[in-house]
């Protein structure tokens, strides 16, 4: 079976929605044998007071989550290459903060998941079925804008955006977000996740427009449980897709340091 060795896209009990402490994903990764481990925990994001969001490590949790993760690379040093992110939203109204506050600790790469459109608070689940070419449009602007910054270490799940109107309107708007992940040296994530819990991602709809651009991409875990570490059905998936694409698969990616 063909097996990825890197996985830079795992989540932890901090986020409330994972199982796991961030050493229990270490020891899945040795076991699994990946030879790098990325923790990309879903980060906490500096709100404005009343606004409480239900996914991610509180911003009094990061320091205690950033010390995890150091001492587990401290702690395997000898046998797993440890890795310390996030994953986040680009929300215009807060990234920059967002940005100021994960470096007051050690971070070393943020990769981008939009899960919402606008701020959160103020906008709608990107996984939403939707036949709004706004909203599709908006999805892609804000991908789009946070690539542009040159900070985006990779993009998740591209295909989150669950637009069900012309083929045509998609591919265009597709189009436009895979040229910036070219231009900008951004990958485009095979997202094990969603093979394995069937999601709308990775999409052969999404694939057929991307492809023939020839970004590159990467396979992620998007671990929510440390057994995801192990390799299944899903990595087989993955790489079938990647043959049948004949898609351009990077093995590491060059982590980008988060600074505006
Ligand atoms: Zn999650
Ligand atoms: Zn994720």
């Amino acid at each position: 079976m063909e097996r990825i060795t890197a996985n830079y896209h795992t989540h932890t009990r901090y986020c409330k929605h994972a199982s796991g402490e961030v050493e229990d994903y270490v020891r899945a990764a040795i076991d699994a044998g990946l030879r790098v481990l990325g923790i990309s925990d879903h980060s906490p994001y500096p709100f404005p007071d009343g606004y409480y969001s239900t996914y991610r490590m509180f911003p009094s949790e990061r320091a205690d989550y950033v010390r995890d993760v150091q001492r587990c690379r401290e702690k395997y040093a000898d046998r797993i290459e440890i890795r310390l992110g996030y994953e986040a939203e680009y929300y215009p109204r807060h990234f920059r903060q967002l940005i100021e506050e994960i470096n007051e600790t050690e971070c070393e790469y943020l990769i981008l998941g939009q899960h919402f459109t606008n701020n959160e608070y103020d906008g709608e689940y990107s996984g939403e079925w939707s036949e709004s070419v706004e909203k599709l449009k908006l999805y892609v602007d804000q991908v789009c804008e946070a690539m542009e910054l040159g900070i985006i270490t990779y993009l998740c799940h591209p295909d989150l955006i669950s637009y069900c109107g012309p083929e045509e309107i998609y591919a265009e708007q597709m189009t436009r977000l895979v040229e910036v992940a070219k231009k900008t040296d951004t990958p485009l994530e095979i997202n094990l996740r969603g093979i394995k819990f069937k999601a709308q991602y990775p999409s052969d709809r999404f694939l057929t427009v991307a492809a023939p651009l020839k970004p590159k991409f990467i396979i992620g875990v998007d671990a929510h449980d440390p057994e995801d570490l192990i390799p299944g059905p899903a990595d087989e998936a993955a790489f079938e897709l990647v043959r049948k694409y004949d898609l351009d698969l990077l093995d590491r990616v060059r982590l980008k340091k988060p600074v505006l």
